[in-house]
């Protein structure tokens, strides 16, 4: 008998009703001899987590917002499906030992607490919330470290990083090149996008994401975060992180080895490949997804960022560069600055300007505590929507 087909791994989808949830769902559902879905969770769209939970059978759902309890508990009360929400519970459910693997994919830093809670009991984690390590990278890989838990990136760059080093343990890193699309803005200036209004952000012209993370990729936060992410996964020093334009995301991110060599990760963008390589991690999965045929590329380009249209690029490089609680204060402000656009509230420049004014305003701590994280978050939160009048 193959071991493979009776032992199912046990998944734990945090944020299932995300385009990264739904996108790991659609893997599970054709690999159902491989995973169980035990645990699916969402903040909003109870439908959604209804209909998902009525599919999937996991043991566990929670429902982040407490007013939509009662219809989620009403539509499953005929399984035995336990249903949870409150403001713990997310926490409480990643506490719990009925489950093997993390697929971290809530957005912001609502994913951070939770994600904690599953390295402590050692579960392995699929990384999807690249927003956990911008806050507090120090901590949470220590803790990986320390409870000898897998951290596995679902982040594209970082999933190709990560399969650049398989086979490398012994050598070193000279540095990682991270790729960008330049999002939908790429070659626009100021004069532009002074203009510029949500529903066009939001058209991505490579990926289809979540809103908060397509508004990251127009004003090219996401690979500021990206760099951040980088550091901490790959225990790497600022400089050693390169971001370069690649407008057809077709190399996912590359590893310059210290002979000089560069290994590079490719596919066509999809984000159900790096979720399916994290999910089945080490082993790759058959699958039938479209395949890159080279004679059908003409074309791979590669640019330096405009960082001076992009000034996020800047004031990540900073943030990196100074470490301590500065990235927890950028992702704060850029939390509220990308909802607040995301709400005609102010304009897509301004979005800059307000993360730029916080990092200057609020009190730089060289090592923080996570509580000093959590701390900073709210500090900078207050202070970012102060700014925009909030
Ligand atoms: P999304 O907005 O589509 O989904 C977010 C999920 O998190 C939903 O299930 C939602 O219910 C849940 N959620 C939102 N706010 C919450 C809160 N306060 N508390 C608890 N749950 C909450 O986002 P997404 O695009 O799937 O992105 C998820 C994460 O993955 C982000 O950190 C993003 O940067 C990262 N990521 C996404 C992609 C992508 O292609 N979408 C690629 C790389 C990395
Ligand atoms: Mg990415």
């Amino acid at each position: 008998m193959n071991n493979d087909t009776i032992i199912k791994k046990r998944i734990a989808i945090f944020g299932s009703t995300g385009s990264i949830g739904t996108q790991a769902l659609e893997v599970i559902e054709t690999n159902e001899d491989k995973f169980s879905v035990e645990v699916l969770t969402a903040q909003q769209n109870d439908d959604l987590l209804i209909q998902q939970a009525l599919k999937f059978n996991p043991n566990i759902v929670v429902i982040g917002d407490e007013k939509k309890y009662r219809k989620v508990k009403d539509a499953l009360a005929s399984t035995d499906i336990k249903v949870f929400t409150g403001e713990n519970a997310l926490e409480e459910v990643a506490s719990m030992d009925c489950y093997d693997f993390m697929l971290a994919a809530i957005v912001g830093f609502a994913g951070l607490k939770p994600t904690m809670k599953a390295i402590e009991i050692g579960k392995a984690i699929g990384l999807a919330n690249k927003e956990t390590l911008v806050v507090a990278g120090d901590i949470i890989m220590n803790k990986a470290v320390e409870n000898k838990v897998p951290v596995i990136p679902v982040d594209s760059e970082h999933s190709a990083i990560f399969q650049c080093l398989i086979g490398e343990t012994r050598n070193r890193i000279e540095k990682v090149i991270l790729t960008a699309s330049g999002g939908p803005f790429i070659g626009r200036k100021p004069n532009y996008l002074v203009n510029v209004k949500r529903e066009h952000a939001l058209q991505h012209p490579n990926w289809n994401m979540g809103a908060k993370i397509s508004i990251d990729s127009a004003t090219l936060m996401n690979k500021g975060l990206e760099m951040i992410e980088a550091k901490w996964l790959f225990n790497l020093r600022p400089e050693q992180i390169q971001v370069v334009i690649h407008q057809q995301s077709i190399i996912h991110s590359m590893v310059q080895f210290e002979d000089g060599s560069i290994k590079a990760q490719m596919g066509l963008p999809d984000m159900k490949l790096p979720i399916q390589y994290a999910l089945a991690f080490p082993k790759r999965l058959k699958n039938n997804f479209p395949r890159l045929d080279f004679r059908k590329v003409s074309t791979l380009s590669f640019e330096e960022p405009d960082v001076k249209t992009f000034r996020n690029l800047v004031l990540a490089q900073e943030a990196l560069n100074k470490g301590g609680n500065l990235p927890c204060i950028m992702n704060a402000a850029n939390e509220i600055v990308v909802y607040a656009f995301l709400r005609n509230r102010i304009s897509f420049l301004d979005m800059t300007d307000a993360i730029e004014k916080t990092m200057q305003s609020v009190t730089y701590i060289g090592k923080p505590t996570l509580e000093e994280y959590f701390e900073s978050d709210g500090e900078a939160r207050n202070f970012a929507a102060d700014l925009i009048n909030l």
